[in-house]
């Protein structure tokens, strides 16, 4: 059976810290094979209910021009590839950003949400504020990291309607300390009541290849993964969190591999609410 290729994970330069434009990306996905491709923009009220700027420029994605365009787009490859016009929500809890969430899905209808934690209070991990106490000094890691997975297991319980879970792990990535890792060994009550919440509530797991910087080749790790397939978590989806078209499908092979040796034997992509499955 002819393999086909999903990356449901992807940055255009309508997102703040995207480098190629959406045509640049479009025409690399197709030049790899790509079957169904997931636009993710950032959508940050995360950031913008503490007065944040994401990486110096406009708070989040100009919606507008992004659905606009991404739709055109859209139609000009059916048939070719099934584009998904999706986002990627920063999560925070907050009501107030939760009805921002919910207004946005009423307005634009994204074809599916990923919905990932990248700050606290406010302040992107990478920033490297949420490691750090107001005088500077380093907080514990085991605190940093449990608040964090206490703060995505509310985000999969969040009120607004989204897909995956993005990237879990993520306060991993830019940690200051020498051991930077959160493997199931040392955060298992942790990891297991975020992995539980994800079955409940038929949540998407993302295996998210872009950890360039962190501990892991992705995020989760493997023994995570395992642990996820012990539980019963079956729906898994790969994301390449490409910002640039060079970066689409990255470590797919090695993800796939991987998933397989767990046992898992699909991917599921979820298309307007429906999670379809296509076999590894
Ligand atoms: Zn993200
Ligand atoms: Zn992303």
């Amino acid at each position: 059976m002819e393999k086909i290729l999903t990356d449901l994970h992807t940055h255009t330069a309508f997102s703040p810290d995207g480098k190629d434009d959406i045509s640049a990306m479009l025409a690399g996905a197709e030049s790899r094979g790509v079957r169904y491709y997931g636009i993710s923009e950032h959508i940050d009220y995360d950031m913008q209910l503490f007065g944040e700027t994401a990486y110096d420029t406009p708070y989040f994605t100009d919606a507008d021009e992004y659905f606009r365009v991404a739709r055109e787009k859209k139609r000009e490859y059916h048939g070719r590839i099934e584009v998904l016009v999706g986002a990627e929500f920063g999560y925070t809890d907050d009501e107030e950003a939760e009805r921002a969430y919910r207004a946005f899905i009423q307005k634009y209808r994204p074809d599916f949400v990923i919905n990932s934690v990248h700050t606290l209070k406010g302040k992107d991990y990478h920033s490297g504020v949420p490691y750090r106490l107001a005088d500077g000094s380093l907080r514990p890691k085991k605190e940093v990291y449990e608040e964090y997975f206490a703060l995505v297991k509310r985000g999969i319980e969040a009120s607004f309607q989204f897909d995956i879970v993005g990237h879990v792990g993520y306060c991993t990535r830019y940690a200051p300390y020498a051991d930077k890792s959160a493997t199931y060994a040392e955060f298992s009550e942790a990891w297991d009541s975020v992995l539980r919440a994800v079955v409940e509530r038929g949540k998407i797991l993302e295996v998210n290849s872009s950890n360039k910087l962190g501990v892991s080749p992705t995020l989760p790790d493997r023994d995570v993964l395992e642990r996820y397939f012990e539980l019963s978590g079956r729906k898994v989806s790969f994301g390449s969190d490409a910002h640039f078209a060079e970066r689409i499908l990255d470590k797919r092979e090695y993800v796939v591999k991987m998933l397989k040796e767990i046992g898992f034997t699909a991917l599921t992509v979820p298309v307007c609410g429906e999670h379809k499955e296509i076999e590894l």
